[in-house]
């Protein structure tokens, strides 16, 4: 088990996250590009956001994301991975990927990552607590065609897929597509665990992880990390450390009030990191992440 490789802490800054858990959430461009700076001081190579309007809704125009990933790349070399920014839920393959086309087209906006989810689920919003459901009709649709797109466009575009899993039938998809040269290796795979309102993904436990870790294709150069989508990171981060994996964490998934009061993203990097450094390995660098997931 590689137990001192570098340990790439990726940023969940904000999904579509409101502030009832959490004041510390970034919406504005310049809450978001000060959030990352400062969390490239506490130690994460890769920062994750969604681009939001003052009130918190999602905000979709091209200009915010051109500010905000300029403005990050001018003050700090973390690594920078939008959220494809375009209709979430429809949209053409083309439409969808619009955003990052136009954001490669100028090197001071291109980011490092755009995601591959690769594959569909229903992903209603649940109440936890009454166990009704919120939604009734949310479907996320990734045809094969439009992931073959993606795929085949995102390296085109000079940037490295982060290509998602949210149960072992998406990862039989990615075995498909790098066995169809449509993936290269190392592929940088983040497993979407699910808690709290969502029911899209395994549960955010040791065994919802291991399950989705048994299917791993094998003899295959992959660097995995782990999220969990409405849930908390911290009783799986020993586990991750172990196991030889890395961590996408951040507000955008949970509050993390047990590390603190009103953490900000920054705070959860800093708990982070000395946990990872407690467990023997050490916080990756941008350009030790780099490095590991061959990104030039
Ligand atoms: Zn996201």
């Amino acid at each position: 088990m590689p137990s001192n490789k570098p340990f790439i802490l990726e940023v969940r800054a904000n999904e579509y996250t409101m502030r009832g858990g959490n004041l510390n959430v970034p919406w504005t461009p310049d809450e978001i590009v000060a959030d990352a700076v400062a969390c490239a001081e506490a130690g994460a190579a890769i920062y994750h956001f969604h681009a939001r309007m003052p009130d918190g809704k999602p905000d979709h125009r091209l200009q915010t994301y051109q500010y905000i990933v300029r403005r990050i790349k001018e003050q700090s070399n973390i690594l920078v991975h939008p959220t494809l920014g375009a209709i979430a839920l429809a949209g053409t393959a083309q439409e969808r990927l619009a955003n990052v086309e136009a954001l490669c087209a100028d090197p001071a906006t291109k980011p490092h990552f755009a995601p591959l989810d690769m594959g569909s689920t229903n992903a209603d919003v649940r109440d936890p607590e009454s166990g009704r459901f919120i939604t009734e009709d949310k479907v996320y649709t990734n045809t094969t065609k439009t992931l073959k797109h993606f795929a085949t466009r995102i390296p085109q575009l000079g940037l490295k897929p982060y290509v998602m899993s949210w149960s072992v039938i998406y990862t039989r998809q990615i075995e498909a597509f790098m066995a169809m040269g449509l993936i290269d290796e190392p592929v940088y795979l983040a497993f979407n665990l699910a808690e709290g309102h969502s029911m899209a993904g395994h549960p955010g436990t040791i065994r919802g992880l291991t399950s989705l870790l048994d299917f791993l294709p094998q003899g295959r150069r992959i660097e995995w990390t782990a999220c969990v989508h409405g849930g908390s990171l911290v009783p799986l981060i020993g586990a991750i450390c172990q196991l030889g994996g890395h961590a996408s964490i951040g507000l955008g998934d949970h509050p993390y009030i047990e590390i603190g009061s009103q953490p900000s993203n920054a705070d959860v990097i800093t708990w982070a990191g000395e946990f990872v450094r407690m467990c023997g390995r050490a916080p990756a660098t941008p350009n030790q992440a780099k490095e590991l997931l061959n990104i030039s």
